[in-house]
């Protein structure tokens, strides 16, 4: 072990193996697990990454590996040993290829998401992931966690926008799978493998991703009403009328905007009154004459007057300009630090059927108001996929360190819920160290086992991301 830093100096260089000032490294972006590095490891390229693996197998190192280090469960911080390295692979921000014919792109693992929405776009194409920590977010980050963001409705999680993938191993081989095909039956897709394993099978180093058309024509609109199976019905009437061109529909408890409204006080008032509840809606067209845009604009006002002249909405802004609908996405897409800004809150990233999304919030809030007086669910997500973030924010005269003892009572009670509706303890953000318990309590014994093999197979000395994922 005394020769693996200044081994690792020698294959990176000085300046990439650093050991002092590593906050922004040790700590995750909620501020919940702070962790001691060994060192900061930031090889250029795949070589690199190879190389400063295979170091680590033989020097017995555990590697935790880090994009933005934006994830909310704390898989990209190291545990408190001061044994375990972070390999960030900003470094490896090249893009390697850029196809529109194919609708591809191959990018390495460190480029950040908006940088490749903004190069989609430079070639009249859409990178479809969009997701609230885009401008720091890596896309190496995202195929670990199988990210997925407010337009999963339409072009779906990051898996579906991974064509191919090239890994480095816990050995320090490199797989290259880096095919760009849409049509491949040539045994396992070990690529599906990897992408969600929060670092815990290898390390993603470059990534064929999936482009679109150039959505040309959009059209944004917010909506309060007083119900969640109003907003289903809504969904419901939105995708008959639009199909394939409705792409977000994001649901908004009156609590999250009251959030906003505190902690970003530039945010306009939408609504003469206040609602219970509010979802942002948008539709895109890649057509590019004014007939398109027309056509858009009509199809999706002729649905929100249906839907306000049938009760289903009490009211409706719809964006006319730009600016405007950026506005409207600025008031969804500032809860998550509104929230960070109030302090603690217990915090699920559930799924259940998008069926079920009403039945599950009309059940779940009472059994906590029952259990805690005063207490304050702040409910928004991507009803559209069934995904809510459902935050429980302490009551009246609870202090933190209380509020924080009581996260396993509420989990309990959000999450038996969600297990007796058949959904998901962890929707979009992964397990990390945050939610590896709840595997335990709500997957069989057996699913556990199966996983424990691959990762055995893949990682026999448990070096990968260790303390991850995987309840102990
Ligand atoms: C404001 C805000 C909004 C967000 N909104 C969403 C949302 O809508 N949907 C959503 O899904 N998530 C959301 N997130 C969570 C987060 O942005 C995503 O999980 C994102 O995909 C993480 O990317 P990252 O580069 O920051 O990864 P990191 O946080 O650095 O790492 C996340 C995990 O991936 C592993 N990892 C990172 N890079 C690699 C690699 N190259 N190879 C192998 N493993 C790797 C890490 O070890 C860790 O386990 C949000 C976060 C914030 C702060």
């Amino acid at each position: 072990m005394s020769d693996f830093l200044p081994e690792a100096r020698a294959l990176l260089g000085e300046a990439n193996v650093l050991t002092v000032d590593l906050a922004a490294y040790a700590t995750d972006w909620r501020g919940k697990f702070t962790g001691v590095p060994l060192a900061v490891l930031r090889p250029a390229d795949t070589a690199q990454v190879a190389a400063t693996v295979k170091l680590c197998a033989i020097h017995g190192v555990a590697i935790v590996p880090q994009g933005g280090n934006t994830g909310m469960c704390g898989g990209a911080t190291p545990d408190g040993s001061g044994q375990q390295v972070v390999l960030s692979l900003s470094r490896l921000n090249r893009v390697r290829n850029i196809d529109p014919l194919n609708n591809t792109m191959t990018v390495e693992a460190g480029c950040v998401l908006q940088t490749l929405q903004e190069l989609a776009t430079e070639h009249d194409r859409l990178f479809p992931l969009s997701l609230g920590a885009e401008g720091s977010c890596q896309i190496g980050g995202n195929i670990a966690t199988n990210a997925g963001g407010v337009q999963v409705l339409r072009y779906g999680n990051t898996r579906d926008l991974v064509l191919g993938l090239e890994v480095v191993l816990a050995d320090g081989q490199v797989l290259n799978l880096l095919r760009a095909l849409r049509k491949d039956n040539t045994g396992y897709d070990l690529k599906h493998l990897f992408i969600g394993s929060e670092g815990t099978l290898g390390i993603v180093t470059a990534a064929v991703l999936k482009l679109f058309p150039a959505p040309h024509a959009s059209a944004v609109a917010f909506a309060a009403f007083q119900t969640p199976q109003q907003a289903l019905q809504l969904l419901g009437l939105m995708r008959g009328a639009l199909g394939d061109r409705f792409t977000a529909f994001e649901l908004m408890s009156d609590a999250s905007l009251g959030l906003v409204r505190q902690y970003f006080p530039a945010t306009p008032a939408l609504f003469a009154e206040t609602h219970p509840w509010h979802v942002l809606m948008q539709a895109t067209d890649p057509g590019a004459d004014d007939g398109a845009q027309v056509a858009l604009d009509t199809s999706f006002q002729a649905a929100l007057e249906q839907a306000l002249e049938t009760g289903v909405i009490d009211d409706v802004v719809v964006a006319t300009s730009v600016a405007q609908a950026e506005e409207l996405w600025a008031v969804r897409e500032n809860i998550s630090e509104a929230q960070q800004h109030d302090g603690h809150n217990i915090k699920h990233d559930i799924a259940v059927p998008v069926s079920s999304v009403a039945a599950f919030i009309e059940e779940v809030q009472p059994l906590l108001h029952a259990a805690y007086t005063g207490v304050r669910p702040v409910v928004y997500g991507h009803l559209g996929d069934g995904n809510l973030h459902f935050n429980v924010s302490r009551p009246p005269g609870w202090s933190t360190p209380d509020w924080q003892g009581e996260s396993d009572r509420v989990n309990a009670i959000v999450l038996d819920v969600v297990a007796r509706l058949q959904g998901s303890f962890s929707a979009e953000h992964g397990l990390g160290q945050l939610k590896k318990h709840e595997m335990a309590l709500y997957k069989t014994p057996l699913e556990i086992e199966v996983m424990r093999r691959v990762k055995q197979a893949l990682d026999p000395q448990g070096l990968m991301n260790p303390g991850k994922l995987l309840p102990v």
